[in-house]
C-alpha cells in the first residue's frame, strides 16, 4: 500500500454536514427507503444500486458479513445485531473524529446530536436550519413583528450552533433576488405567508423574501452558511439548484466575513468549484454524491480536485437515518481520494508531501479553520 493510501485510510474526518440516525427497529422497506434519495420503492429493490452495493459490501464486511452478500442477508444480520449495536460498529468503522450535524429536517424521528456524539463517542455540534427556525417562530409573532423575531432568533443560535443550513435551492431555487430585502417587504410577505399559513394549517415556508432576508441576517452573524446545492430528494428542481445562481448573492455578502459551503454539488460539481476558486469566502464538499455514485465515486473525486484550491474542500456524508451512510461517505472519499492522489504521484504531478498535506486540510484542517473548532490531531 502506498504512504497515501495508508495515511488517507487513517487520517481523522470532521463531518461538516451530516444529520441523525434513527434507533428504531426498521422493516426491510423502511429500509430501503433510508438508502435512496428517491422516496418511493421502484420496481426493483434500492438495494441494487450503486450505493446498494457499497452497503452490500463495505457495511457487509464491517457487520461480520461476506461481502456482496444479498439484501436479504444483511438485513438479517442488521436485525440480529439489533439498531444500537449495528451503529455503534458502522460508526466506528469511519474514523470520523467530529460531527457537525444538521437538526433541521424531521428532527424528532432521528437522534440529537448529542445522541450521535455519545453513541459514536465523539464530539458532535449542531447546525441551525435557517427555514426551521422561522417556521417554528412565525406562529407567535405578528407580521409587522417578525423582521425583527428572526433577526434576534438567527443571532441568539450563535449561542448552541457553530453554523447555519439553508434549503432554500428545494423550495424556491437558488436563482433569488442577491439583495437585502426591506423591513417593508419582509411584512408584505410576511402577511402573504400568514395568510396561507391559516387556509392550510401548515407553516411550510416557501417564500423567497423571507427566506432570503434569513440568509442575509445569517450571513450578519459572520458564521458558516450552508447551502444545498444539486442532488437532492424529488423535491429538488436540478436546474434552479446550479450553484451558478449564487454568484452575485456571494458577492453581495463578502464584505459581512460570512463562509459559505456548497454542500454535495452533484452534478454541478465544477460549478461548485469555479466559485470556490474565485471568491475567498467559499468552500465546499461532495458528500451525498459519493454514497450515490458508489463504484463511480472516483468520478467526483476528480472532478472536485479540478478548479477548486484544495484548501476550499471539506469532508463531509451527509448521512440522514442510517449509520451506513456514515460508513460509506466516509470510505469511498478515503478509497477516491488515494486513487486520485496516488496516479498524480505516479504521473510525478505531485510531491508525496504536497499531497499528505492537502489531504490533513480536506479532512479536517479546512473544516476547523471554517468553523473555528478545535483541529484534530492524527
Ligand atoms: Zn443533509
Amino acid at each position: 500500500m502506498s504512504a497515501i493510501r495508508e495515511h488517507i485510510d487513517h487520517v481523522p474526518l470532521i463531518d461538516h454536514h451530516c444529520h441523525g440516525i434513527t434507533l428504531d427497529e426498521l422493516s426491510g422497506p423502511e429500509f430501503e427507503l433510508l438508502i435512496t434519495e428517491s422516496g418511493s420503492h421502484h420496481h426493483r429493490s434500492h438495494f441494487d444500486s450503486p450505493f446498494g452495493l457499497v452497503v452490500r459490501s463495505e457495511c457487509a464486511e464491517v457487520l461480520g458479513l461476506p461481502r456482496h452478500c444479498s439484501a436479504e442477508e444483511y438485513l438479517a444480520r442488521r436485525a440480529e445485531l439489533g439498531p444500537r449495536e449495528a451503529a455503534r460498529l458502522l460508526l466506528a468503522g469511519t474514523g470520523i473524529d467530529t460531527y457537525i450535524v444538521d437538526t433541521g429536517y424531521l428532527g424528532t424521528q432521528i437522534c440529537s446530536p448529542a445522541e450521535l456524539g455519545a453513541l459514536a463517542d465523539r464530539p458532535a455540534f449542531a447546525v441551525a436550519r435557517l427555514e426551521a427556525l422561522a417556521e417554528a417562530i412565525a406562529p407567535d409573532v405578528t407580521a409587522e413583528a417578525l423582521p425583527r423575531a428572526l433577526e434576534a432568533a438567527v443571532q441568539h443560535s450563535t449561542t448552541t450552533h457553530v453554523g447555519f443550513k439553508s434549503i432554500i435551492a428545494y423550495r424556491h431555487g437558488l436563482e433569488f433576488d442577491p439583495v437585502r430585502p426591506t423591513d417593508r417587504e419582509v411584512v408584505a410577505a410576511a402577511e402573504a405567508w400568514y395568510a396561507r399559513a391559516e387556509r392550510t394549517s401548515s407553516w411550510r415556508l416557501d417564500d423567497p423574501v423571507i427566506m432570503r432576508y434569513l440568509l442575509h441576517c445569517a450571513a450578519d452573524t459572520g458564521r458558516p452558511l450552508q447551502f444545498h446545492v444539486g442532488l437532492g430528494d424529488a423535491d429538488a428542481v436540478q436546474h434552479r439548484c446550479d450553484p451558478s445562481h449564487l454568484t452575485r448573492f456571494l458577492a453581495e455578502i463578502e464584505p459581512t466575513g460570512c463562509r459559505v459551503l456548497l454542500l454535495h454539488c452533484y452534478p454541478f460539481i465544477r460549478e461548485a468549484g469555479i466559485l470556490c476558486h474565485v471568491f475567498p469566502h467559499v468552500w465546499m464538499d461532495i458528500g451525498l454524491t459519493l454514497n450515490y455514485l458508489g463504484p463511480s465515486a472516483e468520478t467526483a473525486m476528480r472532478e472536485a480536485l479540478e478548479v477548486a484550491p484544495f484548501g476550499k474542500q471539506l469532508f463531509a456524508s451527509d448521512a440522514f437515518g442510517l449509520p451506513e451512510l456514515f460508513l460509506g461517505g466516509a470510505r469511498l472519499w478515503r478509497r477516491s481520494l488515494a486513487d486520485v492522489l496516488e496516479h498524480w504521484v505516479a504521473r510525478d504531478l505531485i510531491g508525496v508531501a504536497d499531497a499528505l498535506r492537502y489531504v490533513d486540510w480536506m479532512a479536517n484542517g479546512n473544516a476547523a479553520h471554517v468553523y473555528g473548532i478545535p483541529e484534530v490531531r492524527g
